[in-house]
């Protein structure tokens, strides 16, 4: 069922070491595959395929090359089903999130062959009249894709896709606990017929001492990072000794505003989207609920309420729609964070204790939460949900904006109050009385240490794009 190899060159090799790792379903923590390692010798190797393929790609036509993209989603769409059950079987999710993922994640190839024929240039006088300003966009060149657990194949997507759309060639590096969903998209890039080198996968274990070499490695011009803030700080101060041009997707720790005067049953909704998509393993989950006193206690209700419908378990159990977090390490990283905020004053409304097999936690809701205190601060990436009273709407946009993350904010209320509020929050993205706004054909980001540049929209293949100034006589 699972491809388990590196993809380096076209082939699918076993690593020069020989040495596999085990892939594991953390919803009964069985082993279900053996991943190939890397060496370090063969992230270089796939570095070398990238450069060597590069110029090939870089000179085929857009058209070409938005075909190969646009077969990438035909057959993604075809095996949505497949996709969905290698995402369940090693991260854990409910199966109606991984649909939803496998979905999301082919909508990258189907947009970003639409804008593989659409880079634009500039042709203009000089101001003195005496001179031609030409800009061309060209590829920027050998990239490095690094990605997380949590969206395992959309996160790949959404780097491939526009770095292939601009004629880059690719080195990825996923999650070591999603391995299986990488390798099944790179199967997919090749039967699409992506030559050769256009695209290369690597898993070396420790992830740090591979990467360092493959930046090292002069023809690498590019890093493409989703992760969290901590890695993410690393791999710059590791890009800088390079001068690598880098993107960044980091952390969140999105606020949830619930203006007076909003609607209560679309306030629930919403909130549980804005929570409870992805199991709370996602950048953009909610995770400071402030809420206006006027409408907490039956906000609270409500929400626990709808928490409390949910069924917990085995992600491919069709009836369940809450699955295990992505390892047991993870399960535990969650209790941690809620133990301490019961231990500072929280109040368990609904959960809060781990399952004893398994990597699940149960939805959770905490009340009695202050702001500042440790759960506020850190993301929990996980089913809980902090409940925080406000009076005065300026109080709440300022401690929606007292952290050091700006990926993405929800506010629900009277529409001009709203977006009035909106518009004072630190974030790259803010959703007005909606909870979903991922979305291809939108820039995707954050601000602060939620990192830099964006993915997706008309903004994602400019990261993999580099002007050149060509300047002539009349
Ligand atoms: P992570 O621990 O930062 O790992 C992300 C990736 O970096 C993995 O492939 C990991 O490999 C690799 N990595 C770890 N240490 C490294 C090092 N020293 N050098 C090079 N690579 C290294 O994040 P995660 O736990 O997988 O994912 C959760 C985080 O991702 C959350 O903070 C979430 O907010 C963020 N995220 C952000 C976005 C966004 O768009 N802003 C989207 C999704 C997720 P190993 O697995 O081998 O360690």
């Amino acid at each position: 069922m699972f491809q388990q190899d590196l993809h380096i060159d076209g082939e699918w090799r076993s690593g020069s070491t020989g040495r596999r790792y085990p892939v594991i379903d953390p919803a009964d923590s069985t082993e279900i595959a053996t991943f190939a390692v890397a060496s370090e010798a063969d992230c270089v190797a796939a570095i070398r395929a990238a450069d060597r393929a590069l110029p090939e790609w870089t000179a085929t036509p857009p058209r070409d090359r938005s075909e190969i993209l646009r077969r990438c989603f035909e057959i993604m769409q075809e095996e949505e089903e497949r996709l969905a059950e290698i995402i369940v079987r090693e991260n854990g999710k409910a199966y109606v999130d991984a649909l939803t993922e496998a979905r999301y994640a082919r909508e990258f190839f189907r947009w970003f062959a639409e804008e593989a024929v659409r880079i634009r240039g500039d042709f203009r006088l000089s101001p003195s009249g005496d001179k031609r300003i030409t800009i061309v966009q060209q590829g920027i060149g050998v990239s490095v894709l690094i990605t997380p657990w949590n969206f395992p194949a959309a996160m790949a997507t959404r780097k491939i896709a526009p770095a292939l759309a601009a004629g880059c060639t690719v080195v990825l590096k996923p999650a070591s606990e999603t391995p299986l969903t990488a390798a099944y998209v790179i199967d997919v890039m090749v039967r699409a017929g992506t030559p050769p080198g256009v695209v290369n996968l690597v898993v070396p274990q420790p992830a740090g001492p591979g990467v360092q070499a493959m930046l090292r490695h002069p023809s690498v011009r590019k890093l493409s990072f989703t992760g969290s803030t901590e890695v993410g700080r690393t791999l710059l101060k590791e890009a800088a000794d390079y001068v690598i041009s880098s993107s960044m997707e980091l952390g969140g720790n999105a606020p949830f505003i619930v203006l007076p005067g909003a609607d209560i049953a679309e306030t629930v909704s919403g909130a549980m989207v804005a929570k409870m998509r992805n199991g709370g393993s996602a950048c953009t989950a909610a995770n400071r609920f402030y809420v206006h006193v006027s409408l907490i206690e039956e906000f609270t209700e409500r929400l626990a309420e709808e928490m409390g419908r949910i069924t917990m378990g085995p992600g491919l159990t069709p009836t369940n729609s809450l699955g295990a977090l992505v390892s047991v390490k993870e399960r535990d990283k969650v209790a941690a964070l809620v133990d301490r905020a019961i231990e500072e004053g929280a109040h368990v409304r609904l959960g809060g204790s781990p399952s004893e097999s398994g990597a699940f936690f149960p939805p959770t809701i905490l009340t009695n939460i202050r702001h500042g205190s440790h759960i506020t601060t850190n993301e929990i990436f996980g089913p809980v949900v902090t409940l925080i009273p406000f009076d005065e709407v300026e109080s709440a946009i300022e401690m929606a904006n007292d952290t050091i993350y700006g990926l993405i904010a929800y506010v629900y209320g009277p529409h001009n109050e709203a977006m009035t509020t909106a518009l004072r929050i630190e974030s790259g993205m803010v959703g007005v009385n909606r909870a979903l706004l991922s979305d291809p054909a939108a820039s995707f980001g954050g601000v602060k240490q939620s990192g830099l540049g964006r993915e997706g929209g008309f903004g994602g293949i400019k990261e993999f794009l580099e002007e050149k100034y060509v300047g002539s006589a009349l």
